[in-house]
């Protein structure tokens, strides 16, 4: 489990003479599903780096059970794990890129796994082209495949916190509510820290944060933001 409290927490990178991260708290006891929208340069990804330890705040604190993220040192991935838009994937096949997440895995591990995602009838597979020595490029799974890949991995960590740095860029709207309800269905418990530019799925999570030039410009649920209060 993990209890996290972002206090007061500012940043400054050293080459700008505007704060990137100004004064953000934010409590996420184990469980809490955050949204964080807000346009390019608001401060989102500055934010999900000290919420990481990944940078030291100029000022504030970022606590995960009472110990400041940054003391947690490598520690932090049996933490925190990040899904992103470009996850890295072997050209091997789906069973070992899982593997990546828990070495020991069990085949049976990897089976459940690969069915919690959707990816059963595909754990044997490499991606399209491994099995065409002539094609010198174009190895690849889809974009869809790639985030349940990722996301398999993700749940085989068993980390409490996970981010979702924007995961579905570049999927169609399909393959994005597909993905989204994946995520949804198999996180229960989890925290979740869902960094996105639109609104969709943002529903389904019990806080949203809107950044803008660094600050909480809005705070709320869903319906409290979209009623205007
Ligand atoms: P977002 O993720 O919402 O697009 P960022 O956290 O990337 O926002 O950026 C917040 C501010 O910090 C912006 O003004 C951006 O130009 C600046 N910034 C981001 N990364 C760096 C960096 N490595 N060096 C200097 N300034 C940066
Ligand atoms: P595109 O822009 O057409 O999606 P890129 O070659 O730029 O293709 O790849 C985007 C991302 O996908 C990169 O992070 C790359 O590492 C990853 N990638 C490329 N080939 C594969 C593959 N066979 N399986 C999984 N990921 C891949």
């Amino acid at each position: 489990r993990a209890d996290m409290e972002i206090n007061r927490v500012s940043y400054r990178y050293a080459s700008d003479d505007t704060y990137a991260v100004q004064e953000v708290s934010l409590h996420l006891p184990q469980g809490k599903r955050l949204a964080i929208l807000g346009r390019s340069g608001g401060g989102k990804s500055t934010l999900l780096k000290l919420i990481q330890g990944a940078l030291l705040p100029s000022a504030g604190k970022v606590l995960i059970n009472d110990l400041p993220v940054q003391t947690l040192g490598e520690s932090v991935t049996d933490v925190i794990a990040v899904l992103n838009q470009s996850p890295h994937l072997f050209d091997t096949t789906v069973a070992n890129n899982l593997r990546i997440g828990r070495p020991h895995a069990t085949e049976e591990e990897i089976r459940q796994v690969a069915a919690q995602v959707g990816l059963s009838g595909l754990i044997e597979s490499l991606p399209q082209g491994y099995d065409t020595p002539m094609l010198e490029t174009g190895l690849r799974f889809s974009g869809g495949e790639r985030q349940r890949i990722a996301l398999a991995r993700v749940l085989l960590r068993e980390t409490p916190v996970v981010i979702f740095d924007e995961p579905t860029v570049g999927l169609d709207p399909v393959t994005e509510r597909e993905l989204m309800r994946t995520i949804l269905d198999n996180l229960q418990g989890k925290t979740m820290i869902w960094v996105t530019h639109h609104l969709i799925g943002a529903e389904q999570m019990d806080e949203l944060i809107f950044m803008e030039n660094g600050k909480i410009a809005m705070q709320g649920s869903h319906g409290q933001l979209l009623a205007g209060e």
